[in-house]
C-alpha cells in the first residue's frame, strides 16, 4: 500500500491562457518552462516562466535549459515573499494531455508538479496536472482549480 499527500493546483484563467499560448508558439515542437508558486497540499501558480527546450530531439521530447533554471533558482532564494519552483510545464504535438512513457522514465521528484498540455496545429488544450509520487510506479492527476 502506497500513499500520499493529497495535492491540488491553483492556477489563474490568465496562466492557463499563457500555458496553452506557449504550446501553440512551439508547436510543431515541444514547448517546455517552469511553474513558480507557493503552499503545502494546494499549491499555487504564481509565475510561470517559458524556458528553451534545449532537448536533442524537441519534437518528440523536452529538457528545460538548465541556464534559466539555475537563474530562476538564484533570483527565487533572494526573492520576498518565499516562493519555490513548484514544477514545470511541456506539451505534447499531436499527442495526449497526459504524461508519456518517457515522461515516466525522466520522472525523479515526487513533488514535481507536472503541466501538460496536448498541442495541435489547430490550438492547445487545457493544462492537465499530474504528480509521480515516491513509491509510486506512475503518475496520477492533480485537480486543477482555475481561479477567475
Ligand atoms: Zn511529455
Amino acid at each position: 500500500m502506497t500513499s500520499f499527500t493529497p495535492v491540488q493546483l491553483r492556477l489563474s484563467a490568465a496562466q492557463a491562457q499563457v500555458l496553452r499560448d506557449a504550446a501553440i508558439a512551439a508547436y510543431p515542437r515541444e514547448c517546455c518552462g517552469l511553474l513558480v508558486g507557493g503552499g503545502d497540499g494546494e499549491i499555487t501558480v504564481r509565475a510561470i516562466v517559458p524556458t528553451a527546450n534545449v532537448a536533442a530531439d524537441p519534437h518528440r521530447s523536452f529538457s528545460i535549459d538548465p541556464q534559466a533554471q539555475f537563474d530562476l533558482l538564484r533570483k527565487l532564494r533572494s526573492g520576498e515573499p518565499k516562493q519555490r519552483i513548484v514544477g514545470h510545464f511541456h506539451s505534447h504535438p499531436d499527442g495526449a494531455a497526459i504524461p508519456s512513457s518517457h515522461d515516466l522514465a525522466m520522472a525523479y521528484d515526487p513533488e514535481a508538479i507536472w503541466v501538460v498540455m496536448a498541442a495541435s496545429a489547430d490550438g492547445a488544450s487545457a493544462p492537465k496536472a499530474f504528480r509521480h509520487p515516491a513509491g509510486y510506479d506512475g503518475f496520477i492527476e492533480v485537480p486543477v482549480t482555475m481561479l477567475a
